[in-house]
């Protein structure tokens, strides 16, 4: 027998049986679940902005929904009308249509129920005068930023004051929660990085899979890796992008700091250009990935952030197909205004200014990027060839002097534009350097990036549920001694800092997709608190 295959086989069976998640079963084991009575202190130290409450946490933003709901018709309405507004801005011909009518119908109408009767002045006349002929996508912000003016005010300070805004709190409560490594299943193996590996893990009263990156404390310490661990860590938390791999929770335990993040089961990029099939990848899903690729870095970007590690093997795809950066370790915030010159990345995909040592911004990205998609098409990079055994002064004399050539037949016209315009070696004549948005050159024709961000555009290929896109676990058995190191308060107090638990919108996010939201939140099941007000 094959041990080793069968060591494999059985890892793969458990961690494939594990994504099918029996709802039900979950149910029976948290009906004893309760949410905690929130501490005096902590409603203190809550963010009690609109934008923070009601917008961006989700668990804030539907009990506000709620509240709204359970109002008068004018908040019913208010509450409604983004709603419909953003399903018609998403739809398509008929549907398009459907909601279009049904907007005119319901909220500028005087004489329905849900006319927006809070708008005045200008969003007032607006609103009256939308009609089928006339019905602009400008006119329509307008009167949802007049809404969301409206729904800042006394809607919400009423909601404050509300039972639902006491099991806001609660929530936030139960969100505070330690975690420790008694909050997980744990499966595979998927990956290896230069701290610890990646594995699977699972959520066990919500089911949710996550991929768990383990930081060996030791051999931070050892490297002196700590600064950048916690900076990939504050950048990754600080994200809030369908197309970056997010964080849901960061903690501790005695040997490890753990990254708890998105799983990306369906393989990096680098696995599907060289393992999978012919090489390279096929115009469609090029197109598609670098679409997504595009709109996550230029989210980094709007953050002052350069991600400086761009390349197809950190590019992770999910099960439905949809792709992700991953791995910041390498990211920096940038200083407002100001440039760095430090030399960082990956051999083969480094920027002239990067191998010169040169002052830079966000320019290195985009070069990384024109590399990238070269090596979707061609299968080998524009200056290194794959496989190549190559100096990597080599490497830095091509990047600098040679002309990117294109020989592989899979370049077409389109693409072979785009990429010589990210390869311009001079920074300042480099798409994207400037702040002009790659996303309008003519390779992204077929792309329509409304419905895109929104994450409505299908995948032009989906992974297989049953195969795992990961190398056999055996081959990241781990051999190298670590010696023991021993911790001053300083490591600990780093330990500490690095170990803030549950990612607000992305735990709120678990538990709504998960339904315990719905099961906790259930007046009959928790309706002692019912009634309670908070000043
Ligand atoms: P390092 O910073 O040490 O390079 P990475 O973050 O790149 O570590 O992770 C190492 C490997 O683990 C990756 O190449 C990938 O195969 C796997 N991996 C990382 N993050 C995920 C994830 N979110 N889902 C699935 N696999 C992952
Ligand atoms: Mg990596
Ligand atoms: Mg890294």
């Amino acid at each position: 027998y094959d041990l080793v295959g069968l060591d494999n086989l059985v890892a793969n069976t458990a961690y494939l049986r594990a994504q099918q998640v029996d709802y039900d079963e979950l149910r029976k084991r948290r009906v004893s679940l309760t949410l905690p009575k929130p501490k005096n202190s902590s409603g203190l130290l809550l963010d009690r902005k609109y934008e923070s409450v009601c917008e961006q946490q989700p668990i804030g933003r539907k009990l506000f929904q709620e509240f709204l709901l359970a109002s008068n018709p004018q908040y019913v309405a208010a509450a409604e009308f983004p709603e419909e507004l953003s399903h018609w801005r998403f739809a398509e011909d008929e549907a398009r249509e459907k909601a279009k009518r049904s907007i005119l119908a319901k909220f500028c109408q005087p004489e329905s129920k849900s006319f927006l009767s809070y708008l005045t002045g200008e969003a007032a006349e607006i609103c009256k005068n939308l009609s089928n002929k006339n019905f602009d996508e400008e006119a329509l912000e307008q009167i949802k930023e007049a809404t969301r003016d409206f729904l800042r005010g006394k809607p919400f300070l009423e909601f404050m004051k509300s039972p639902f805004f006491y099991r806001f709190l609660q929530w936030k409560e139960y969100e505070k929660q330690k975690i420790t490594n008694k909050y997980f299943y744990e499966f595979r193996t998927l990956g290896k990085g230069g701290f610890g590996e990646v594995c699977a893990v699972q959520v066990k009263y919500t089911g949710q899979m996550y991929a768990c990156k383990k930081l060996d404390k030791s051999r931070l310490k050892k490297k002196g890796g700590e600064r950048f661990a916690l900076l990939e860590k504050q950048i990754l938390e600080k994200v809030n992008s369908l197309f970056i791999v997010n964080l849901a929770y960061s903690y501790n335990d005695k040997t490890h700091l753990c990254l708890v993040m998105d799983l990306m089961n369906g393989g990096d990029l680098k696995f599907h250009i060289y393992e999978l099939g012919e090489r390279g990848i096929r115009m469609e899903r090029l197109i598609y990935y670098t679409a997504q690729i595009t709109t996550g870095i230029l989210h980094l970007h709007s953050m002052d952030v350069v991600y400086r590690d761009m390349k197809p093997e950190n590019v992770l795809l999910d099960a439905k197909g949809q792709c992700r950066l991953s791995d910041l370790g390498l990211a920096v915030e940038l200083p407002k205004g100001r440039t760095i010159c430090q030399k960082a990345g990956t051999t083969g995909y480094m920027a002239p200014e990067i191998l010169k040592q040169e002052n830079y911004r966000i320019s290195v990205d985009w070069w990384a990027l024109g590399c990238s998609i070269y090596e979707m098409v061609a299968a080998r990079l524009p200056f290194k060839d794959f496989r190549e055994k190559v100096h990597n002064e080599e490497v830095t004399r091509r990047t600098l002097e040679d002309e990117c050539k294109f020989e592989h037949k899979n370049f077409d016209d389109p693409t072979k534009d785009l990429i010589s315009r990210f390869l311009r070696k001079k920074q300042l004549h480099r798409l994207g350097s400037r702040g002009e948005d790659p996303r309008s050159h003519r390779f992204f024709q077929s792309i329509n990036f409304h419905r895109l961000e929104a994450g409505l555009v299908e995948p032009p290929w989906v992974p297989k549920s049953n195969v795992v896109y990961a190398r056999n676990t055996d081959e990241f058995r781990d051999n190298s001694e670590v010696e023991n190191i021993k911790f001053d308060a300083k490591d600990e107090k780093f330990f500490n800092e690095f170990s803030t638990g549950a990612v607000s919108v992305r735990w709120q996010k678990e538990m709504i997709d998960s339904g315990v939201f719905d099961e906790l939140n259930d007046p009959k099941l928790n309706d002692k608190h019912n009634g309670t007000f908070v000043s």
